[in-house]
């Protein structure tokens, strides 16, 4: 089901360069990152749709909401930086993002379930200004979560945090995106595969890739290396030998275990040589690839575009 759909979205900041070049994409429930090298447009993007941002060109259209209507306030922002007003308590700011996104009724059970959802509710009566940087990354959370939007837009919100607070957001994130449709941008890879299976991955204001995360390096070359257990090193040498002069057998462990590196190659030749392997009477106990593989596939996704 479609969420959030995006037409044909340009937008320039003068000059002549598309900060965004006809992106035209549709999101559903779930989680989507937005991946990209620093000026890809992320942000812009993130703004438009929040509607802190105009546009030249395309359209935005957020189609689910109670009983499938537009509700009022049908978009949850949580820019790069919140500003805060410092000298508010937790609870009476929240108290304020009720009153701006025109929730009325029910705003205290509202904002203790945000409070607690997001892991403020131990800090909930401190001054905004005390709080440490993790809890204010959570409080720019929870403001965007008020009133419960169907659409979560979330810009690198996990950004310069510890890694206990890094856990901690992102099953907020997980939990909420269970019943709602939420982007994540980001430019760390390891953060998109943390949090979603699908990546939208952006490069000079175009769309470069869009799938599964574990799709982007697909049928690009790389380097693995295997953990072999074989009774005769001198055959193993001479089968990786077979294959290309740059491989290579080492000994890792006395006795039987060898580390042997296959250079540049797909995952469909790796999963033939280790075939080989068995068949010769070895046994392939470990398989890892070698250097920034995931920053590779993503040179290589934006190299496309
Ligand atoms: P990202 O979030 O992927 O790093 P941005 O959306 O911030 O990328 O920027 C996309 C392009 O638009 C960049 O070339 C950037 O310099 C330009 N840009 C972004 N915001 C502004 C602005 N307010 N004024 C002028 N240029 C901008």
């Amino acid at each position: 089901m479609t969420c959030l759909a995006v037409v044909d979205l340009r937008k320039r900041y003068g000059g002549t360069t598309y900060a965004l070049d006809g992106v035209t994409r549709s999101f559903g429930i779930g989680i989507t990152g937005l991946l990209g090298p620093n000026g890809a447009g992320k942000s812009t993007l993130i703004r438009c749709i929040a509607g802190v941002e105009n546009w030249d060109d395309g359209s935005v259209e957020v189609t689910l909401g109670a009983g499938g209507r537009r509700p009022r306030r049908a978009v949850g922002y949580m820019p790069e930086v919140v500003a805060f007003p410092r000298e508010l308590r937790v609870r009476s700011y929240l108290r304020l993002v009720c009153s701006a996104k025109g929730v009325r009724k029910a705003w205290r059970g509202e904002i203790e379930e945000k409070l607690l959802l997001t892991g403020l509710a131990p800090v909930a009566d401190r001054v905004i200004g005390n709080l440490s940087k993790g809890y204010r990354q959570r409080l720019g959370l929870a403001q965007a979560m008020i009133g419960n939007p169907p659409v979560l837009l979330l810009d690198e919100p996990v950004s310069s945090l510890d890694p206990i607070n890094v856990v901690d957001v992102r099953r907020s994130i997980r939990f909420y995106a269970r019943s709602a449709c939420v982007v994540v941008s980001t430019h760390q890879l390891a953060e998109a595969t943390a949090l979603s299976d699908r990546v939208v991955v952006l490069d000079r204001g175009r769309v470069a890739y869009d799938g599964p995360m574990s799709d982007l390096g697909r049928g690009r070359q790389l380097t693995f290396e295997l953990e072999v257990l074989a009774r005769d090193g001198d055959a193993l040498r001479v089968v990786v030998d077979s294959w290309n002069a740059a491989g290579h057998v080492r000994t890792i462990r006395a006795g039987e275990a060898y580390a042997v590196t296959v250079p540049e190659v797909t995952e469909a030749e790796l999963a033939r040589r280790v075939a080989v392997l068995v068949s010769e009477g070895c046994g392939v106990i470990g398989v890892r690839p070698v250097g920034d593989a995931l920053e590779e596939a993503f040179a290589h996704a934006v190299g496309n575009a």
